[in-house]
């Protein structure tokens, strides 16, 4: 295939922002404008609402970016506590946590929740992170300055931080927090949050929180579902998504524009390996716990999933001829694994013998990292280009429980097959089960609901039709 491009060429959705029609940043960010020569013409186009949306957004951000003269303002308010200090803008910064596909999932969420609470996103990228993306929004940046006042509390904030919402809640009611009338609040949503922490998915806390100039969420979830179930956002939202299951899918590839490193990486690797097969099949390998899930099992399960549901041809070990057809198909299977063991089983094992369809099998394997680096760019980097190449693959196999591997089929747009958590050792049966919809999961939701006022214990993955539990994490909720 010829990549060569025209920015006239791209579709109005690729094209937000006045920077994408000046054409001015075409060599700053390729892959603004080259992503749609590789990613299959899409056909979940965002709404026209969004698309407006988000236009409007690009506005707001630059207005109150960094360094603008409401940005020094409000952070002015900020240094005096003085909240007196008149303020235009308000703001949701994004802190770090976890790896890099529970860092996208959770910004994601954080850019939604500003987007529909008129405040402008700010992202806190440290080193390991700095190379990654480009900047999303025009003419703007969203990255915090390193100057930012409060920076240094950033180190401190974790469950037991004084600051946060959930802990004041703690020891004070909203109106004594109102009355405080703060400048800015700690947001405390990973996974171990608690129940204090998470009262910030009901309405009355919304009611508070909106009033504060300065939001800081750490989180590692994909808490996104929640917000669907906030009354006062309701009707936006589904202005905004009248297809529940493209949430992700539409805001991803908006925001995580790979720079020119990490696209350089990702189209090499294409178009040395991937682009000539008919069909590529993306196989994404997560092991957690390495000692209850030894090489063999894992394969095996693997294996059990690509064969019944056709994903990958049987070979014949019985017959080792070499098909006489001219016309072979060809398939790539991607690896995408901490590990090479089960890169070379594979390899080995389509070497070895023919495939008992004739077609032609390349396997392929972009790197093996061993472990989980952490704070090493290039590590995210390798991270960050398997997250998209397999994005790029016509099917997918995940793990289970692996934001890495949602990120990917979010950014594809895949439903694909979820390999089950092995049980006591055992491979489990079915070894996999294609997921209903492409939406990330939401591993550790509220075991409560605030709908009507009142906190009420429920199973947030029954209360409406479009938010179910997850296929890997049960308790989880996903959008379908
Ligand atoms: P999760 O732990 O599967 O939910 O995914 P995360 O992305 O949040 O964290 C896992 C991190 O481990 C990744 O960000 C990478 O740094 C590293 N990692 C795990 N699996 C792979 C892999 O297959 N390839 C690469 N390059 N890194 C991986």
């Amino acid at each position: 295939d010829s990549y060569s491009f025209e920015a006239t060429d791209m579709p109005e959705d690729m094209l937000l922002g006045e920077i994408s029609t000046s054409g001015k940043d075409a060599g700053s960010c390729l892959s603004r404008y080259q992503s749609v020569l590789y990613r299959k013409s899409s056909s979940h186009k965002l709404s026209p609402y969004l698309h407006s949306k988000l236009r409007d957004y690009e506005k707001l951000h630059k207005q109150c970016g960094p360094y603008t003269e409401t940005y020094n303002r409000t952070v002015k308010g900020l240094e005096s506590g003085n909240v007196s200090v008149p303020t235009g803008c308000k703001y949701v910064v994004w802190i770090a946590l976890e790896g890099l596909g529970n860092r996208i999932l959770s910004i994601a969420s954080a850019f939604l929740y500003a987007l529909l609470t008129n405040r402008v996103l700010l992202v806190e990228f440290e080193t390991d992170m700095a190379d990654l993306f480009c900047d999303p929004f025009p003419n703007t940046t969203w990255l915090l300055p390193a100057d930012f006042p409060l920076k240094n509390q950033f180190k401190l904030f974790d469950h037991r931080f004084p600051h946060s919402y959930g802990n004041m809640l703690k020891f004070n009611n909203i109106n004594a927090i109102m009355n405080l009338s703060p400048f800015s609040m700690y947001l405390y949503l990973p996974h171990n949050s608690d129940d204090s922490d998470k009262l910030f998915y009901c309405e009355e806390h919304q009611a508070v929180l909106g009033k504060i100039p300065w939001l800081i969420i750490k989180s590692d979830q994909y808490f996104t579902p929640s917000l669907f179930l906030i009354p006062s956002l309701e009707q936006e939202l589904n202005k905004m998504f009248p297809d529940k299951e493209m949430v992700f899918h539409n805001l991803a590839p908006y925001l995580f524009l790979p720079s020119n490193k990490a696209w350089g990486l990702i189209t090499r690797f294409y178009q040395s390996y991937l682009a000539k097969a008919n069909k590529r099949i993306g196989l994404q390998i997560r092991v957690f716990n390495p000692k209850n899930s030894p090489f063999q099992m894992v394969m095996d399960q693997l294996l059990a999933c690509v064969l019944k549901e056709k994903l990958l041809p049987q070979v014949d070990t019985q017959n080792l001829t070499i098909p006489a057809s001219k016309n072979l198909t060809r398939k790539a299977i991607l690896v995408v694994s901490l590990y090479s063991e089960y890169y070379e089983y594979i390899k080995n094992m389509y070497w070895t013998a023919p495939s008992m369809t004739g077609e032609v099998i390349g396997v392929y394997q972009p790197s093996h990292e061993g472990y989980q680096h952490f704070g090493d760019d290039m590590h995210n980097m390798k991270a960050w280009v398997e997250m998209n190449l397999l994005s790029l693959c016509d099917d997918l196999v995940t793990s289970t429980w692996s934001t890495f591997g949602y990120v990917a089929q979010g950014l594809g747009g895949l439903r694909p097959w979820i390999l089950y958590m092995p049980e006591k050792r055992m491979t489990p049966n079915p070894a996999c089960r294609r997921v209903n919809s492409i939406e990330p999961c939401y591993h550790i939701p509220p075991n409560y609901e605030c709908r009507s006022g009142t906190k009420v214990k429920a199973d947030l993955g029954t209360l409406v039709p479009h938010i179910k539990h997850c296929e890997d994490a049960t308790f989880g909720i996903k959008l379908v």
